[in-house]
């Protein structure tokens, strides 16, 4: 039988694969010596090898490997390989048809040839693993080679020659090694139920496939599932744990599709993006049972939809992704907002800046179990959240190396990781949906936000868009929202209750709550559209936007700046998500107005000097505002002035005096000079008196 499938191979290999083989010949190196076949083609040439691939693959792949080496040493003089090189050409295969889910995997896979999709979340560094153990005899010197299989190492202790007992020593140069890899894989986030947690498999790799892939990336593993017994500290358990003993790796393109979109769900689709309040209609169907909060949810809406990411031509790249910060008292239903976007968003990630997930935020090299000693490489959130939104709550919680890392994610889309022996750049092209409390509970709108949310100025910037949620007594809107939650409570319980058909005023009430657009079909509708459309702006929106970013920052030399490229940068990823959102192609000027609206809006909340009530972007990107930074100007002149007068110290009370004196605001003042004493600007020499550290 095996010598009748040596055959079939050979024929096979010479009748189709005969150019890429002697392209592997040609190319051989240490990292790519491998003969892949299309696993379609060996379906239409002998279906029932292709059958027995999958049903006793070990079997299979043996003799295909063993018919190439035949046919490689038959062509051998026109080669230049070695026979060691030759031995170690591989065989693997892709494009297995049935696909299993790895929660789906069961004992009778055991065995068998299986292709699992999935996002590679760790990876440990390639290490040598040894294959071919050869053992010398240390009496007579008679060896023995003993091929290593398992898990564990197997050792000899007979010798065949001496015929009894005795010590063996390992002869490293004789024994053949290959590059090994642990990986392990885990489920798409988008293909779960919403409250399931992914599952995951472990992986081995070996020899040229090992160091292929990284965390983030979302891969085909094609491989025989194995299984082996668990041990509890050294005692064999009844369970056996099970992995896959890789035979090939195929990366997935970006774009792929992620969600299943029917012919009849693509005509729905079509259908309501003709609708005129097409963008309405969604920025309502955006969290319907909470109350307010319009522009945030215009603002999200377009956030799950995404503008458009773009390489120039010069090889720089701009992001599409827009990213959003919501800073806000506490329960004004930040949370919420969060957990409803990472729900509709096709592929969606929520995580706390608190977690406690060794991966974290970014990406993390640790020595750990997973990788027996070697180093591993573990993906976090937005590594994992790549091309969907990942929503970071308590961001002010977050530690600070990420809070430094983040940066880098928010601008180049990439994580770079330095530690040990692992240096590698993942990606994290994904849009980030921040909130934040400020650290005293309550936002104050004359204190720097980057100091209330603990997070800096540089980081701040990044935000396309930021907006503050504060929660003011007032007496309409309270009692307009008091009735929107309880009339969330009231259809909640109905609907446990005694819920009947006829009840009027019910399914009123229901309709209140009830989004436009069902979010199963939301969630369709937004996948299509980032797949699908790529708009380009019209003249005239490109004339709106110039007119805009001129006449905001006409202000003169002197004036503070309201507005830096940054937010013109927003501005055109926001009017492209305003037309993916009716799946146009163009951009608009109605776009555009659209999303000045929303930028404005924000720029009113984080962009003003509230002690002048102008536009100065300084308040967010340097912390303080224009006018803020000339009294400091002036302050420390009457501090020098006073040094130079007072034996280079200058007291508080004769301060104040100048103050007055100059007409300056007394209680702003007081708030600079605490902020001077803070940033070490200004030192205290005892209590009252004080002067300027750096002159
Ligand atoms: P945060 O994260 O801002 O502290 P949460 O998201 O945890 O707040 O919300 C606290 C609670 O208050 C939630 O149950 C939320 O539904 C409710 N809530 C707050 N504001 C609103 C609102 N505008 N409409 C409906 N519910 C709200
Ligand atoms: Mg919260």
């Amino acid at each position: 039988m095996i010598e009748l499938n040596e055959e079939f191979w050979i024929d096979f290999y010479q009748q189709y694969y005969s150019i890429e083989i002697s392209k592997i010949i040609e190319n051989y190196k240490k990292d790519d010596h491998s003969l892949i076949i299309d696993y379609k083609d060996l379906l239409i040439r002998n279906p029932d090898i292709a059958d027995k691939l999958i049903d006793s693959p070990s079997e299979v792949i043996h003799s295909a490997k063993k018919a190439l080496i035949n046919y490689v040493q038959n062509i051998k003089e026109t080669t230049g390989l070695t026979d060691d090189e030759i031995d170690n050409l591989n065989i693997r295969f892709i494009n297995i048809i049935n696909k299993i889910n790895i929660r789906d995997i069961r004992g009778t896979d055991i065995s068998k040839f299986v292709s699992i999709e999935g996002i590679v979340k760790k990876v440990t560094e390639v290490r040598p693993k040894i294959i071919t153990a050869v053992f010398r005899c240390k009496l007579c010197g008679f060896t023995s080679e003993i091929n290593q299989k398992g898990n564990k190492f197997i050792e000899i202790s007979y010798c065949e020659n001496c015929k009894k007992n005795v010590p063996f020593e390992l002869i490293y140069e004789k024994s053949r090694f290959v590059d090994a890899q642990k990986i392990r894989l885990e489920e798409y986030s988008e293909r779960l139920k919403s409250g399931e947690q992914p599952q995951t498999i472990d992986v081995s790799v070996d020899d040229d496939l090992a160091g292929k892939v990284l965390p983030g990336e979302r891969v085909v593993i094609n491989g025989v599932l194995k299984s082996y017994q668990k041990e509890v500290h050294g005692i064999k358990s009844l369970f056996f744990d099970i992995y896959v003993v890789c035979n090939s790796i195929e990366v997935k393109e970006r774009d792929f599709e992620e969600i299943n979109i029917s012919k009849e769900d693509e005509k729905e689709i079509l259908e309501l993006s003709k609708d005129p309040l097409i963008n309405e209609k969604i920025a309502r169907s955006i969290a319907p049972s909470i109350y307010g909060y319009e522009t945030i949810k215009s603002a999200l809406s377009l956030q799950l939809f995404s503008g458009v990411r773009k390489n120039l031509p010069d090889g720089s790249k701009i992001r599409g992704d827009i990213h959003i910060l919501l800073i806000g008292d506490p329960g004004v239903a930040k949370s919420q907002l969060l957990k409803y976007i990472t729900d509709l968003s096709p592929k969606g990630i929520y995580t706390s800046g608190k977690s406690v997930t060794s991966a974290g935020l970014t990406a993390t090299a640790v020595k750990d179990d997973f990788g027996d000693g070697r180093w591993t490489l573990e993906a976090g959130a937005l590594v994992l959240a790549d091309d969907g939104i990942a929503a970071v709550d308590e961001m002010d919680k977050m530690r600070s190396d990420e809070r430094t890392s983040l940066h880098e994610v928010m601008e180049q889309q990439t994580v770079s990781i330095a530690k040990a022996g692992i240096t590698a750049t993942l990606k994290a092209r994904c849009a980030l949906l921040g909130a934040a409390n400020p650290k005293l509970g309550r936002f104050d709108p004359y204190e720097p936000i980057a100091t209330q949310i603990n997070m800096p100025p540089t980081l701040l910037s990044r935000f396309d868009l930021i907006f503050i949620m504060t929660d003011r007594p007032n007496k309409e809107q309270d009692l307009a929202m008091a009735e929107h939650i309880l009339r969330s409570h009231y259809v909640g319980e109905m609907q446990r209750s005694r819920f009947k058909d006829d009840d009027k005023e019910l399914i009123e009430n229901i309709k209140r709550i009830e989004p436009e657009i069902p979010p199963n079909f939301l969630r369709k509708y937004i996948a299509y559209s980032r797949d699908n459309i790529f708009p380009v702006l019209t003249k005239e929106a490109i004339n709106k936007i110039k007119d805009f970013y001129t006449s905001m920052r006409s202000g003169g030399e002197d004036s503070p700046i309201p507005i830096t490229a940054r937010q013109l940068d927003a501005l055109v990823r926001l009017a492209e998500a305003s037309a993916r959102m009716r799946l146009s192609n163009t951009i608009s000027v109605k776009d555009v107005d659209r999303v000045l609206k929303i930028v404005e809006e924000s720029l009113k909340q984080v962009g003003v000097d509230q002690e002048t009530g102008k536009f100065d972007i300084d308040v967010l990107m340097v912390g303080t505002s224009k006018s803020q930074r000339d009294r400091i100007w002036v302050l420390k002149n009457l501090i020098k002035e006073l040094m130079n007068t007072g034996d280079g110290i200058a007291s508080e009370l004769d301060l104040m005096d100048r103050v007055k004196e100059e007409g300056l605001d007394v209680e702003k003042v007081e708030r600079d000079l605490s902020i001077l004493k803070r940033d070490g600007e200004i030192a205290e020499i005892r209590p009252g008196y004080f002067k300027l550290v750096n002159i």
